[in-house]
């Protein structure tokens, strides 16, 4: 096993990599029943950075017992709505108290600039978890008017549907587990949650700050382990109600088997090839701007990545020098050094997978406006890059690459209906941005496609309200907003003969 190197530049977070980190199950924190651990490493050197529990079946099965027990037993049930509420609350304070080590853990182990870790990933894990303390007292059902013969009274409750296991991957480390945690605890669910293998150590401390916030022990579960074996016995345990997974569509549907078991409820956040549509009215300097950050935010590691550019032709090669121009500026580099602007893909494979698809770009005859190649020669670098001359065969246009691509095709028509059409010609259906200066044009197309989420004039931007999640192949049901309680709700109809 290789040492621990440490970047000299962390100031928060090297005390608690520095003491074995371990997952929260049952109220402690533990290693792995086997006593197995794996190696973490910072993406930008690859050196390691910790060792973490290797949690697998055994581990799997002592969480979902105790979240078993936590929920059976009424331990979470018997906490009053407004002290769950007020549970949440405590733990976003202990979040921001400690929002810098916890962005640096993020830097560290992701590979994600330091600053966007503070500003966006905290401050919105942070947000999701008042939110949704403020769901726990609002959570209700209905009276139901009847129209048979007879003097009946019905009303509906809302009931948390029990074990909830979360699966959750690694581009947004800690804000995937608060948009898991958060909503499931707000509705009375129990949880045992994994982390992604690539990026565990935010997850591992938040379980530290679940137990200061007071969580009785069991309710929440935090695991550290490979997909294939903790994550899959997650999805696969009889005594687990339902599983809430966030990762490829590939893995969505190996979940949806493993869940046929026991029939146990799904909910899927999976991938996304999202259309940023510039018509020829755009304001077209915000436009690119907007375009150049919808897919290099995050180095492209997002599922609602606007990763297929469509322009107008009469502003096409404007939009796409543009872009380029931008692309080419930005500053790529290790997460914690303050110059960064992008940071290095998560992993080994990611960078391969990632650079495969550059390959396959090029050979199947798209051009390269700018970008292309890796950068350095250590860590998992790959330079921000536009395709341009793309077809709608070509695997970079078909396949999410998960990584700073972006493919680039113009469109000759005003037809919104071909304009729709062609956005829509993908399997998935997570996110859409639209850029023009008329507000009919904006909702009229907002109209026409197929996805979870349109932006009008902007693109990857977020609140705790809103509702988000994908048509067709990009997911079943909607994470945040009020919407993500139905994920963990049950509804009960009771009616009474008067
Ligand atoms: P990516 O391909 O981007 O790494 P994945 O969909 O493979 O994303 O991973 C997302 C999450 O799913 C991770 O926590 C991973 O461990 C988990 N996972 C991977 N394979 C399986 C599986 N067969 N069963 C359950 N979970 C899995």
């Amino acid at each position: 096993m290789d040492t621990i190197e440490l970047d000299p530049r962390l100031r928060y977070a090297a005390g608690y990599l520095g003491r074995a980190p371990k997952m929260l199950i049952d109220g402690k924190m533990v290693g792995a029943a086997s006593g197995k651990t794996f190696e973490v490493y910072n993406p930008a050197t690859g050196a390691v950075i910790a060792n973490v529990p290797e949690g697998d079946k055994a581990d799997v099965n002592l969480a979902v017992a105790a979240a078993r027990r936590a929920f059976d037993d009424g331990v979470w049930a018997k906490v009053s709505p407004s002290e769950k509420g007020r549970m949440l609350w405590r733990l976003a304070d202990l979040i921001e108290r400690d929002l810098e080590e916890l962005a640096e853990l993020e830097s560290i182990d992701n590979g994600k600039p330091y600053a966007v870790a503070r500003v966006a990933d905290l401050p919105l894990a942070v947000d999701m978890f008042r939110y949704m303390g403020g769901w726990a007292t609002k959570i209700s059902g209905r009276t139901i008017p009847w129209s048979l013969p007879g003097q009946f009274l019905s009303y509906t409750v809302k009931e948390p549907v029990g074990v909830v296991g979360q699966i959750i991957p690694w581009n947004f480390p800690l804000l995937m587990a608060a948009w898991k945690i958060a909503p499931a605890l707000a509705a009375g669910c129990t949880v045992v949650l994994k982390a992604a293998e690539q990026t565990p150590m935010t997850a591992l401390r938040l379980g530290e700050l679940i137990v200061e916030a007071g969580f009785p022990a069991g309710v929440v579960n935090i695991l550290t382990g490979f997909g294939e074996t903790a994550g899959a016995a997650l999805a696969a345990h009889p005594d687990v109600d339902k599983v809430a997974f966030t990762g490829s569509t590939e893995v969505g549907k190996l979940i949806v088997q493993a869940a046929a078991g026991n029939l146990k409820k799904v909910s899927l956040e999976l991938g996304g090839k999202s259309p940023a549509i510039i018509l020829p009215d755009a304001d077209l300097d915000a436009a690119i701007a907007g375009a150049a950050s919808a897919i290099f935010f995050n180095h492209g590691q997002c599922c609602c990545a606007g990763s297929r550019l469509f322009a107008h032709k009469s502003v096409y090669d404007r939009v796409v020098a543009g872009v380029a121009d931008i692309a080419g500026k930005i500053k790529v580099g290790a997460g914690l050094d303050p110059a960064t602007e992008m940071g290095p893909l998560v992993s080994s494979e990611q960078f391969d997978r990632v650079t495969g698809y550059i390959k396959s770009g090029r050979e199947s005859g798209a051009k390269i406006a700018v970008g292309g190649e890796r950068v350095g020669n250590l860590g998992y670098f790959v330079a921000p890059t536009v395709f341009e001359n793309t077809r709608p065969d070509m695997k970079i246009i078909t396949e999410e690459i998960f990584g700073p691509v972006v493919c680039a095709t113009p469109f000759d028509d005003d037809d919104l209906d071909r304009i729709a059409k062609q956005a829509n010609d993908t399997i998935y259906g997570l996110a859409a941005s639209v850029w023009t200066r008329n507000g009919g044009t904006a909702h009229k197309l907002a109209q026409r496609i197929r996805s979870g989420t349109v932006w009008i004039n902007c693109h990857n931007v977020f609140d705790a309200s809103l509702p988000f999640g994908g048509y067709k192949q990009s997911g079943w049901g909607r994470e945040m907003g009020e919407e993500v309680l139905h994920n963990y709700t049950e509804t009960k109809a009771i009616t009474a003969a008067l």
